[in-house]
């Protein structure tokens, strides 16, 4: 089997630059994912293939596979461009789809976690800059490719993307989903990955993980009440994370569960489908 797609796509490089024109030579990449906003792409191009989107390199691993992401207000176009081996270049402009998003009012935080202090806000400071630096890894692993399950079943108490108002006052838009449940409810490893942060104590996110799954794709999972896994493990999909809790700015118990493509968050939402249903308990 493998002889066989070696010699297809041996065969597949050799016949392109006679056969196709450059509008037509659609072989050389295709897509599984949702190109709309707040959506993730994998990519499957031929092994050695140069990739840009959105004006930047982006990495193709050895099978071919790569990664595109579409922040909340992508679009409604963007560039890619892949170069396959040989030379041949093949220009797309991707349509992302508009979606609308909720406005969520929560009242009754601490107002000090709402406009924190001088303190805090160094505290803040040196939060952000750990979550930036794990969000800045392009790691060589495509454990992203096992795909994506809820971490946790529950109330989905938040959606991706809302434009939220905290004690009155406009902030920036929700880039995860909440999902409500029992403190102590066990978080599993929704997809394989390396474990780039486990943090005992974040201003706004409490017991905070990052999961790294390669290719720039990680995820967060923010007000924990414990951390099971430790940090520069490798988890897979299915294995205990943590449990739910409240721990940081939240006003109940809960799981903030984030995924993020570098610097662009992305609905998780999008990922695993819909919640499934909760059975209830006889
Ligand atoms: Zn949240």
């Amino acid at each position: 089997m493998k002889m066989i797609r070696r010699a297809f796509g041996f065969w597949l490089i050799l016949l392109l630059p006679f056969w196709a024109s450059p509008a037509q030579a659609t072989d050389s990449v295709s897509f599984t994912g949702n190109f709309v906003q707040g959506g993730l792409a994998i990519g499957h191009t031929l092994p050695g293939a140069r990739v840009r989107f959105a004006g930047k390199q982006v990495r193709v691993s050895a099978e071919g596979l790569f990664l595109i992401g579409f922040g909340r207000d992508a679009g409604p176009t963007t560039s890619l461009e892949v170069v396959i081996p040989g030379g041949m270049a093949e220009s797309r402009i991707l349509t992302i789809g508009k979606r609308d998003y909720d406005i969520q009012r929560i009242e009754g935080l601490p107002q000090k976690k709402v406009t924190p202090d001088a303190v805090a806000l160094k505290r803040i400071n040196a939060d952000n800059a750990l979550i930036r630096l794990a969000r800045e890894e392009d790691r060589d692993r495509a454990d992203f490719s096992s795909g994506f399950d809820w971490p946790l079943r529950g109330r989905v108490s938040g959606v991706y993307g809302s434009q939220r108002i905290l004690n009155g006052k406009p902030r920036n838009p929700h880039n995860g989903v909440d999902i409500a449940a029992p403190e102590g409810t066990l978080i599993t490893v929704p997809a394989s990955g390396v474990v780039a942060m486990a943090h005992e104590d974040m201003f706004f996110t409490g017991k905070t993980v990052m999961l790294d799954h390669g290719h720039g794709l990680t995820s967060v999972y923010a007000h924990m009440s414990e951390i099971l896994v430790k940090q520069g493990q490798w988890v897979a999909k299915g294995a205990s994370l943590g449990r739910v809790g409240r721990s940081g700015r939240a006003t109940g118990a809960h799981l903030h569960w984030g995924v993020t493509w570098f610097k662009t968050h992305l609905d998780p939402m999008l990922l695993t489908g819909p919640m499934p249903r909760v059975t209830p308990k006889p």
